[in-house]
């Protein structure tokens, strides 16, 4: 290797986003019909308001269900009810056994590359972080609430906007972890390569909806692997994002989200892996 070749970072990352990606529901919603919430009326005559009068709709939503915990006697929005319900949630077909699946894929390339598996949620991240498959990701990232001595919920402390999601990317790009968090990325574009954890061109996205698509934005600027999603009771056509997808935000492959062997969500990942994995192996040639 000299200064005329390209470094080698010899990782791959996977990000998902959670809701509709992972597990086929909204979790929020879960949770309102967990606090014995009706979904429409909460959404319709608490959140809607606010959001039009200006609030931003995940602090509106936050607020609304910290007054509700408030207004109760007993039965308190807590901790707990967040943890309940990630440990009954259901996932999509096939997602517990997909990252074993796609670890043996990286070793069958290179058994010195790495995959890594983050999750980006818009959702509050107390949910999938008490879901089974939780051990499997490096990073859970997603809304945060600050709770009170017992547990019940008093404000949003964190939240995760759509185009905010992309700093997430680029905290995992460049190996931000919790106690270097206040390295805020303004300069990802002159960073060198030795100073990032995982290139974005090395990164692959997968997200359902219009939460995700400024992440497929940066992935493709990146030239990173962006993959969509769709119920699997629908068709791409169907899809109903479609019309909101501008030419820098098409992704690579859009298929239904089955994570159960041979689907093609699954064969499109393991594709994926194997076009980075070749383009680690190029790089490395240089290193003999
Ligand atoms: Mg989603």
């Amino acid at each position: 290797m000299n200064q005329a070749t390209k470094l080698l970072c010899p990782r791959i990352a996977i990000a998902f986003d959670f809701d509709r990606t992972l597990i086929p529901d909204d979790s929020f919603h879960l949770l309102l019909k967990n606090c014995q919430l009706d979904v429409d009326d909460f959404i319709d005559n608490r959140v809607d308001p606010l959001f039009a009068n200006g609030w931003d709709r995940y602090l509106a939503k936050a607020y609304c269900l910290v007054k509700e915990s408030q207004q109760r006697k007993d039965n308190k929005i807590t901790q707990s009810k967040l943890v309940e319900l990630g440990k009954k949630l259901k996932l999509y077909d096939g997602v517990t056994s997909m990252f074993e699946l796609l670890q043996q894929k990286v070793k069958g390339i290179d058994p010195e590359i790495e995959l890594e598996f983050y999750l980006i949620s818009g959702g509050f991240a107390d949910i999938p972080r008490s879901t089974s498959i939780a051990k499997y990701f490096k990073r859970i990232w997603g809304c945060e609430f600050q709770y009170g001595d017992r547990g019940e919920i008093e404000f949003i402390k964190r939240q995760m906007t759509h185009t905010e999601k992309t700093r997430y990317l680029y905290y995992l790009s460049k190996g931000i972890e919790k106690d270097n968090e206040k390295d805020l990325i303004y300069n990802y574009q002159d960073l060198s390569e030795d100073k990032i954890h995982v290139p974005l061109s090395q990164v692959i996205y997968v997200g359902d909806g219009s939460s995700d698509i400024p992440c497929f934005t940066v992935i493709n600027q990146y030239r990173g692997i962006a993959l969509g999603v769709y119920p699997q009771n629908c068709t791409a056509d169907e899809w109903k994002y479609l019309e909101k997808i501008n030419y820098s935000q098409r992704v690579s492959g859009l298929v239904p989200a089955n994570y159960q062997k041979n689907s093609q969500l699954i064969r499109s990942l393991l594709l994926a892996i194997d076009c980075i994995g070749k383009r680690i192996a190029l790089r490395k040639l240089n290193l003999e």
